[in-house]
């Protein structure tokens, strides 16, 4: 049994004010392996007190004094890669190769971060103006269960080259790895109040980050209706927010796409991170005249798929990460079925031989048209809705006909016209013949899918500001 019952305030671990206890479970077990006690609001302003103290001599630091502390931050998160990714696994349920990845990418961050601030001209010149790239000052950075280690890092890593003070905010249902995490800043020696870290609910931690005077920036990834009571509650103090949200990504398929390598990859674009990924490509959209062969290869490829220990490196897909998960999924592959989808594979229920834990089965549904829930709303499960298109028009239509516009992806033999798809499409990124992004692109979305963008010089610059000294 695990216990965290403590946060990171002004360079030290610190037992929290908060009096409500969480249990963490194994979400393959079912087992109560933990307990956290979380913040509460007093605990927040006291976090936003050390970055406020802390804030006054960053912000006047070099930038050779902040890539030593981002190297540092490297050093201390690679040393302990390892147990990043066995906390997600206990906590969250992996499946082995994405906690690895995200425990090597939390390291890798920070060198991510040194790369863009080497190459950063902090001062440019603007007719007569001398333009000033300032740090915005505190910033407040909230980030959500499915993805812990990486966007805590990749987030601190972005603030503190740009000069920034934070107080991280994990979701409250991540205490085992913001624990790990939060040791590793520790380690990395950093000045008292540089990086703070508590982990407590939105409705008061998150609350008073949103609200507090004396934070400039907030820094939210997490679900729209969330990122929305966040702009508003923001506004007053008119923080500079930017807010990485829901996505509802589609997966074109061009006619002149090899299918038998392609399909296989849209499908793990579709149940990567278990499908509880916000770049998940959830609708796949295939040339109506040659759906059947799709579907063929869907099936085949889906009964391939390892569902189970997510601890077996032969495992695909490992267990949702909660109860209330394995619910909203159940719930969503019902209502599919009762709007009339049809169901090519999967279903309700657990997989076979899997009674404990909370295993769903990945499941595809076809003749999924635009007014279907399954093709609107974001499910965050390893459920996939394939929807026919007439023509290549068509097929960007129905790509651009959601509320959501984070990511999408593209396949097609020609890269001509692969291009020409993808500047069609109306979201943040296009993935081009590949699933794997590239963490130096700007990240981020249009319409409901969130404001600004994160990672790579775009991450960076979105915690500076502007200052223009105007002479003759
Ligand atoms: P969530 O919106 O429920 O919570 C995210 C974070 O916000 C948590 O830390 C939570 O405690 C906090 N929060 C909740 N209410 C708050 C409030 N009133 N004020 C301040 N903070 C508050 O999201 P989740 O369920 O943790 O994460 C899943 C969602 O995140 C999905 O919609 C997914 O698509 C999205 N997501 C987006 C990206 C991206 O880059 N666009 C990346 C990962 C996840």
């Amino acid at each position: 049994m695990r216990h965290f019952d403590h946060a990171y305030i002004g360079g030290r671990f610190v037992p929290v004010l908060g009096t409500e206890t969480l249990q963490t479970l194994d979400p393959t077990t079912e087992r109560v392996i933990g307990t956290a006690t979380l913040a509460n609001r007093e605990d927040a302003r006291r976090a936003i007190a050390a970055a406020r103290d802390a804030q006054r001599t960053l912000g006047r630091t070099t930038k050779a004094e902040r890539i030593s502390m981002l190297k540092r931050l490297q050093a201390a998160v690679l040393a302990r890669t390892d147990d990043i990714r066995d906390a997600t696994l206990d906590e969250y349920g992996g499946p082995l190769s994405r906690a690895r990845w995200v425990s090597q990418y939390a390291s890798q961050s920070f060198a991510n971060a040194i790369a863009v601030l080497e190459d950063y001209d902090f001062v440019r010149q603007v007719g007569h103006a001398e333009v000033v790239m300032e740090p915005v000052g505190v910033s407040a950075l909230i980030v959500p269960w499915n993805s812990v280690a990486g966007t805590m890092c990749s987030k601190l890593a972005s603030a503190l080259a740009a000069g920034c003070a934070s107080i991280i905010k994990p979701s409250e249902f991540s205490p085992l790895q913001t624990r790990v995490v939060a040791e590793t800043f520790h380690d990395a020696d950093l000045p008292p109040g540089v990086v703070n870290v508590l982990l407590g609910r939105g409705g008061d931690v998150g609350d008073e980050l949103s609200t507090n005077p004396d934070v400039a920036r907030i820094s939210f990834t997490g679900s729209t209706p969330t990122g929305k009571l966040i702009a508003r509650a923001a506004v007053d103090t008119m923080k500079r927010v930017s807010l990485a949200l829901t996505g509802k990504s589609a997966t074109v398929l061009l006619d002149d796409a090899d299918f038998r390598t392609t399909v296989p990859l849209a499908l793990n674009a579709a149940f990567m991170n278990n499908g509880q990924a916000c770049v998940a490509g959830t609708r796949l959209l295939v040339p109506r005249a040659r759906q059947a062969e799709v579907l063929d290869l869907v099936r085949q490829a889906v009964a391939a798929l390892r569902v189970g220990n997510p601890r077996d490196p032969e495992t695909a897909i490992g267990p949702m990460a909660s109860r209330a998960q394995y619910d909203r999924i159940q719930h969503y592959i019902r209502l599919g079925l009762e709007e009339g989808a049809t169901l090519v594979t999967g279903g309700e229920g657990r997989p076979q031989g899997l009674d404990a834990g909370w295993f769903v089965k990945p499941t595809v549904f076809a003749d999924v048209h635009g007014g279907m829930a399954i093709a609107r709303d974001e499910i965050f499960g390893p459920v996939l809705s394939i929807l026919a298109y007439d023509d290549e028009d068509d097929a960007v239509r129905i790509a651009n006909d959601s509320a959501y516009g984070l990511q999408a992806y593209v396949f097609s033999s020609q890269p001509e016209r692969a291009r020409r798809v993808a500047m069609r499409l109306d979201v943040g990124s296009v993935l081009i013949n590949r699933i794997a992004p590239d963490v130096l692109a700007p990240l981020g979305g249009t319409k409901q899918s969130g404001v600004g963008r994160e990672l790579g010089r775009f991450g960076f610059e979105s915690f500076l500001e502007p200052k223009a000294l105007v002479t003759d």
